[in-house]
């Protein structure tokens, strides 16, 4: 059950990370096309002024110039905005408008010009259509309903407006243009699947590696470092604390006779008081500290940027919340603690938690449950 609850939680989590690197993709590949789809049209009415009413060419020219700046106010916005906001609720519904809003003015002002009499115009109209619907492949890769729709609103306007004229050849550029769209259309759906398993991969291998990372660095049993991360990350925050000449505290704790807790009530009953005194030592964990279970019932917890007297009061806040709680069986839970400071002997971080352990010691010869200095 619990299994099934965190596959359904990981695949959705991967879903959502897959819909916003399409979005990305999106956004990164409109870049081009939008400018571009606008020198396409300019292009096409050069070629074709004086063939057709240059009124109609300046009015459609000035309506894709207005809905081209709508796209470039959405992607300057787009990529303006912190990378947390780029959400696919946030943005497919606005890209959506701005591109059925240009790609219909692209396809009725191409109709417009399609319905002069001159048989250039309409081959050259349609070859530009096409070669817009070759761009929105590319550019809508990762969305095959925008490919459909960027297609179907730039070229079928006239490619059926051509299928209903008398002659022969207007009839054949219809077909054939009508059999293009079909195709790429068809093309797109393998293309949009091979782009969504690619992103869905990629997130999958980042997930593992983040899940076997962390397995890696966490104590299975208490959910603080284990001791190969503890002592990696305490290493560089030693170097760091020493390089700053900052004060830094160590603190060792061991739980009190916690054999007789096994031999009375069992491993089960000492596991979970292990797990007890993670949680314990989580909450008092502060900004910066490094945690961690070094093995069987031995804890270190590295404060950097802590003064002996605040390392003691934190020893000491640490001690008195594990001795107020209690085992399953009722049984009583006390740690003893050894503190040790860095002085500016510049010590090694081994140096400082072997006087943190001879104090643990001393506070374990001293009746236990109490923290000792070194
Ligand atoms: P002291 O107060 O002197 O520290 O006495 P102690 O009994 O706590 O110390 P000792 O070193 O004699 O015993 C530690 C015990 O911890 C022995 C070992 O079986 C037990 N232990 C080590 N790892 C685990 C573990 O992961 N789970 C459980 N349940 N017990 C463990
Ligand atoms: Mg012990
Ligand atoms: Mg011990």
């Amino acid at each position: 059950m619990y299994f099934v609850e965190f596959q359904h939680e990981r695949n959705a989590l991967i879903g959502a990370l897959v819909r916003t690197d399409r979005l990305q993709l999106l956004f990164r590949q409109t870049v081009f096309s939008v400018l571009g789809a606008f020198l396409a049209a300019l292009m096409l009415g050069w070629l074709c002024w004086g063939r057709v009413d240059d009124r109609l060419v300046v009015s459609w020219l000035a309506l894709l110039a207005v809905s081209t700046s709508f796209r470039i106010a959405l992607l300057v916005a787009y990529f303006r905005s912190p990378a947390a906001a780029r959400t696919p609720q946030g943005w497919e519904l606005k890209y959506w408008l701005t591109l059925v809003l240009s790609a219909t003015i692209w396809g009725l002002g191409a109709l417009a010009l399609m319905r002069s009499n001159d048989l250039l115009t309409q081959t050259l109209v349609l070859l530009f259509g096409v070669g817009m619907s070759v761009s929105a492949v590319s550019c809508y890769c990762a969305y095959r309903s925008m490919t459909v729709v960027a297609i179907g609103l730039v070229l079928f306007p006239c490619a059926l407006w051509l299928l209903f004229q008398p002659g022969t050849m207007q009839v054949g550029m219809a077909v054939a243009t009508l059999v293009f769209a079909a195709f790429v259309i068809s093309a797109t759906r393998k293309l949009s699947e091979a782009m969504e398993t690619a992103f869905r991969l990629k997130r999958e291998m980042e997930h593992a590696r983040d899940v076997a990372n962390h397995a890696a660095q966490t104590d299975e049993l208490t959910g603080l470092k284990n001791r190969r991360a503890f002592f990696h990350h305490a290493e560089r925050c030693h170097r760091h604390s020493r390089h700053k000449r900052l004060p830094m505290s160590v603190l060792m704790l061991d739980i009190d006779h916690f054999k007789r807790i096994n031999d009375a009530y069992g491993h089960q009953a000492g596991d979970q008081v292990l797990r007890q005194i993670g949680a314990v030592m989580r909450e008092c964990v502060g900004e910066g500290d490094i945690c961690g279970r070094l093995g069987g019932e031995e804890f270190a917890m590295l404060m950097p940027d802590t003064p002996l007297h605040a390392a003691e009061t934190r020893a000491e806040q640490m001690r008195q919340a594990i001795s107020r709680g209690c085992g399953e069986h009722g049984e009583i839970i006390t740690a003893s603690i050894g503190i040790a400071t860095m002085n500016a002997d510049e010590q090694s971080l081994h140096t400082l938690l072997n006087e943190a352990d001879k104090a643990l010691f001393r506070a374990k010869a001293l009746g236990r449950n109490q923290t000792a200095v070194a």
